[in-house]
C-alpha cells in the first residue's frame, strides 16, 4: 500500500501541481432546510452543530409548514409552489423534515417540492413511519413512542394510584395517539381504571383536571386541538399542569420542565443527533437508499427534581438508571475550584504538619544521639581529670589505710601486753573503723565518677554536692597549698539535675581554679567556691586568684580543645558549659585582669528546699 501511495504521489508530481483554481477556492457550506411540521420541538441548534463537520461547513435554515392548521391536499400544493419559488436559486443539499406531518409531507411531495435532493427525517414513530410509503431518496430516524413504561414508573413512585386521566387533544394525530396509548394501558386494568376525556374544549378539559380527586395521575399524551377546533402547541401542556391537582406524567422529553412529573421520554435530541450523524453520511455522497430507515432505542426515563419534591416522591422509586433533571447545583457543582482549593491548603497543612513531625522525630532522635555522645564525652573527660587526680587521690585514700594500720600495729603491742588495757583497744577498733569508713567513701565517690552514669535527673541539694567534690580534692588542695574556702548559702532550693554530671562542671572548675593559681606566691593562692540564691536560680561561684583570663581568650575559652596547658585536653569548660545548658541554666566567665576568675553556674531551681 506504501508503494502504491508513493506511486500515486510520484506521477502527481510528474503531472506537475493541480490546477490553481482547485486548489484555492474551499468547498462551499452545505445547505440544509429543516422542515418543522409545527411549532418545536426544536432540533435544528443540534442539527446545526452536528452538521458543521460537513465538508465546507453547513448553513441550516428552518421552515415551519404548520400542518396541524392546514393538512389538506390544497395546502399541500401551495406549499410545494412556494417552496420550489423559494429555494429554486439556492442549492439545497438536504431536506430535513422533523415530526410524521412534515415527514409525510415530504413522502408525498419531496419530488416536487425539492427536486433531486435527498432527504433525512427524525422524530417519528417508526410504527406510524409504516404507514407511508417512503421514497428511495430519504433516509432517516425513527423511534418507539409508547405510554405503558410511563404509567408503570408511575405506579411504583406512587404505589396507591387509582386512575389515570389521558390528556389528549381532538385532532387525527391526537386521537391516534389517545386510542394507542389507551389500549397500551389495558394490561393494567382492573388494578387501574383508565379515564379518557373525550370531545373537550381545552376550558372544560382544564375544569375536569381541576376537579381530580386523589389517587389519580394525568397522563398527558398531544394535544394540538380541542373540541372546538382551537390550536394548541407546547402551550397545551403548560396549561393542562396548572389546572391539574395531581401530578401530570408525559411521554416526549419536551414536556419536561414544562411542570410535568417525567416518565419514559422519547428524546428528539437523541433523534437528532442520530438524524445528524445520518445526514453527515449523506452530504459526503452516500445515496439514502443505501442507508434506510434507523430504528433508535433512544427513549429514556427521565423525571423533574422539582416535581419529585412538590409532590414529595422518593427517588429511590425511580426505575433503575432514571436521569433526574433540574437538580440545583450541589455545592461541590457550585463551589468546586474554592472546595479544590481549600482542599489543597488542608493537605498542603497536612504535609506540613507530617513533614514537622518527621522532622521533630529526627531532631528528637539526633537530640537523644548528642546526648549520648555528650555523656560519652563528660565521661571521658571525667576519668581524665580524674587520672591527672590520681596521685592526689592515691594519697587521700592511703591517709585512712595508713591510720589503720598504725591503729592495728598499736592494738597489736596492746594486746601482747600481760593485761591490755581494753578499753584502749576497743578506741583503737573504733578509730580503725571509721578509717575504713573514710576509704569506703574515698572509694565510693571515686567509683559513682569513674561510671558512665544514665543522665537521670533527680532533685539535688547543691551544697552537698559541692562538698562531695570539695572532699575528693581535700588532698590535692593542701597538697598545692592552697586556701580553699567554701561559702556555702543556707537553705537553698533543691534543682533538678544529674549528680554526676554537676559534680563534675564543679570538679572541672575548681581544678582549673586550682591550676590557675598553681604560679602564685604561696599565701596568694586563694580559692572561692560560692553558692547562693539568684532570684530563682541557683548561682555556684568559682572564684580564683590566679592571672585571670586575657580579653582574647574569653569567648574561646568554652570551644573544644582550646587549652593553654601542656597537658590540657581542651575540652573542661567545653563540656561543663553544655552539661549546664542541658540543665537549662548557664556557664559563664566574669574576670578582671589581675584579680583573678570567676567562673558562674546558674541553674534553674525546683523551687524545693535543701535538707
Ligand atoms: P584544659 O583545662 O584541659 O585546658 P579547659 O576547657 O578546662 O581545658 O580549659 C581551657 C582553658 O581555659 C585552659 O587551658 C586555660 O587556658 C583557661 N582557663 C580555664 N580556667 C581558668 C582559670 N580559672 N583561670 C585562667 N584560665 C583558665
Amino acid at each position: 500500500m506504501a508503494v502504491l501511495c508513493a506511486g500515486v504521489s510520484l506521477l502527481v508530481a510528474i503531472a506537475g501541481p493541480p490546477s490553481p483554481v482547485a486548489a484555492t477556492v474551499p468547498p462551499r457550506p452545505r445547505e440544509v432546510v429543516v422542515l418543522y411540521s409545527d411549532r418545536g420541538p426544536y432540533v435544528d441548534a443540534t442539527l446545526e452543530a452536528s452538521l458543521q463537520t460537513a465538508p465546507g461547513g453547513a448553513h441550516v435554515v428552518t421552515e415551519n409548514l404548520d400542518l396541524s392548521r392546514l393538512d389538506d391536499e390544497d395546502y399541500a400544493r401551495r406549499l410545494v409552489g412556494l417552496l420550489r419559488r423559494k429555494y429554486r436559486d439556492r442549492d439545497v443539499d438536504l431536506v430535513i423534515p422533523v415530526l410524521l406531518p412534515a415527514i409525510r409531507f415530504m413522502a408525498r411531495n419531496g419530488e416536487a417540492a425539492f427536486p433531486g435532493v435527498p432527504v433525512v427525517f427524525c422524530a417519528v414513530d417508526a410504527g406510524r413511519l409504516k404507514e407511508l410509503d417512503l421514497p428511495p431518496s430519504m433516509a432517516g430516524v425513527a423511534g418507539h413512542l409508547t405510554g405503558l413504561p410511563t404509567i408503570r414508573a408511575a405506579l411504583e413512585l406512587q404505589p396507591d394510584t387509582r386512575r389515570v386521566v389521558l390528556v389528549a387533544g381532538e385532532s387525527p394525530i391526537d386521537l391516534y395517539w389517545r386510542r394507542r396509548v389507551r389500549e397500551e394501558l389495558r394490561v393494567l386494568e382492573p388494578r387501574l381504571e383508565v379515564v379518557v376525556p373525550a370531545g373537550l374544549t381545552m376550558p372544560e378539559m382544564l375544569d375536569f383536571l381541576r376537579a381530580l380527586v386523589d389517587r389519580t395521575i394525568v397522563f398527558f399524551l398531544i394535544y394540538t386541538e380541542d373540541g372546538a377546533g382551537s390550536l394548541y402547541s407546547t402551550d397545551a401542556i403548560r396549561l393542562v399542569v396548572e389546572a391539574s391537582r395531581v401530578p401530570v406524567y408525559a411521554a416526549y422529553e419536551p414536556a419536561l420542565g414544562s411542570g410535568v412529573l417525567g416518565g419514559y421520554m422519547f428524546s428528539y435530541e437523541r433523534q437528532a443527533r442520530k438524524a445528524a450523524e445520518i445526514a453527515l453520511r449523506v452530504l459526503r455522497g452516500t445515496p439514502p437508499r443505501e442507508i434506510g430507515v434507523h430504528e433508535l432505542e433512544g427513549n429514556a426515563f427521565m423525571f423533574d427534581w422539582r416535581q419529585l419534591r412538590r409532590w414529595n416522591l422518593p427517588e429511590s422509586r425511580l426505575p433503575p438508571g432514571s436521569e433526574v433533571r433540574y437538580r440545583p447545583p450541589s455545592a461541590w457543582d457550585q463551589y468546586r475550584r474554592e472546595i479544590l482549593g481549600a482542599l489543597a491548603v488542608v493537605l498542603l497543612q497536612a504535609a506540613l504538619v507530617v513533614g514537622l513531625l518527621v522532622q521533630a522525630g529526627r531532631r528528637r532522635r539526633a537530640e537523644l544521639e548528642a546526648g549520648r555522645l555528650r555523656g560519652d564525652l563528660a565521661h571521658l573527660n571525667r576519668v581524665s581529670t580524674l587520672g591527672e587526680l590520681a596521685a592526689s587521690l592515691a594519697h587521700e585514700l592511703n591517709q585512712p589505710l595508713t591510720a589503720i594500720l598504725s591503729n592495728v600495729q598499736a592494738a597489736q603491742i596492746l594486746l601482747s601486753r600481760d593485761s591490755p588495757d581494753l578499753e584502749e583497744i576497743r578506741e583503737i577498733l573504733s578509730d580503725v573503723a571509721s578509717d575504713d569508713e573514710r576509704a569506703g567513701q574515698v572509694i565510693r565517690r571515686l567509683r559513682d565518677l569513674f561510671t558512665k552514669g544514665a543522665g537521670e535527673k533527680a532533685p539535688l541539694d547543691v551544697n552537698e554536692l559541692i562538698r562531695e567534690v570539695l572532699r575528693l580534692l581535700h588532698n590535692d588542695v593542701t597538697l598545692r597549698g592552697a586556701l580553699l574556702r567554701a561559702d556555702l548559702g543556707v537553705g537553698l532550693p533543691l534543682v533538678e539535675g544529674d549528680r554526676i554530671q554537676l559534680q563534675q562542671v564543679v570538679l572541672n572548675l575548681v581544678v582549673n581554679g586550682l591550676d590557675a593559681i598553681g604560679d602564685q606566691p604561696p599565701g596568694e593562692r586563694n580559692l572561692t567556691i560560692r553558692s547562693s540564691l539568684e532570684r530563682t536560680k541557683m548561682r555556684i561561684d568559682v572564684a580564683d586568684s590566679g592571672p585571670g583570663i586575657p580579653e582574647s581568650d574569653r569567648e574561646r575559652l568554652f570551644q573544644p580543645f582550646f587549652t593553654t596547658k601542656r597537658s590540657g585536653m581542651g575540652m573542661g569548660l567545653a563540656i561543663a558549659r553544655t552539661i549546664v545548658e542541658a540543665h537549662g541554666g548557664d556557664l559563664s566567665v566574669v574576670t578582671h585582669p589581675g584579680a583573678g576568675a570567676l567562673f558562674r553556674v546558674t541553674i534553674p531551681t525546683t523551687g524545693a528546699g535543701a535538707h
